[in-house]
């Protein structure tokens, strides 16, 4: 079983924690990011990686991390076209691909959205705490879970190619607002 290849993580999590822009919480012991440490670790891994974090990829990664909540392709294809003229949806689909290919975005399945990464510099496995009513995010980084559910599989003789685990349910503002 494989945890979760290199290339997959993410961040931008928020509401259950509150942690502003595209900061993420992460378990056990929940740590924030900003936006400005995200865009950093990104251009430092990128350097080292001798990949280009281009004008494009750097623009979109940020308008991810921005956000409260996992960002859609085409919420992407509209931002970038307002800033910059008609952006085609080709073109961020292989941004896209490329942010998740280095581990700078994690894409959310079930939503078919992305959220950035705020630990791209190490593999991890993750977890994703999914708030149906705002969408924010929360990513868990448990590594007994992933060990739990490689084991369960191994022992099922299923092979795994990734792991993606999304709980939904409410973030505590939510909860907090509905009462
Ligand atoms: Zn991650
Ligand atoms: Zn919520």
């Amino acid at each position: 079983m494989t945890p979760t290849p290199p290339g997959e993580r993410s961040s931008a999590p928020r509401g259950l924690q509150a942690s502003r822009t595209g900061a993420t919480p992460h378990s056990p012991k929940g740590c924030h990011h900003e936006l400005a440490e995200i865009l950093t670790a990104a251009e430092a891994l990128c350097a080292e990686r001798g990949r280009q974090l281009t004008t494009l990829r750097r623009r979109v990664l940020e308008l991810i991390a921005e956000q409260d909540h996992p960002v859609g392709a085409y919420e992407l294809i509209d931002r970038l076209s307002a800033e910059r003229g008609r952006t085609a949806p080709p073109t961020v689909y292989r941004t896209l691909e490329f942010l998740q290919a280095e581990g700078l975005v994690h894409r959310i399945e079930s939503l078919n959205a992305f959220v950035a990464c705020p630990h791209p510099d190490r593999p991890h496995a993750t977890q994703f705490l999914i708030c149906r009513t705002c969408g924010a995010t929360l990513e868990l980084h448990d590594p007994a879970v992933a060990a739990t559910i490689a084991e369960h599989a191994a022992r099922s003789g299923f092979s795994v190619d990734r792991q993606i685990v999304e709980v939904t349910g409410r973030c505590t503002a939510c909860q907090a607002a509905a009462r």
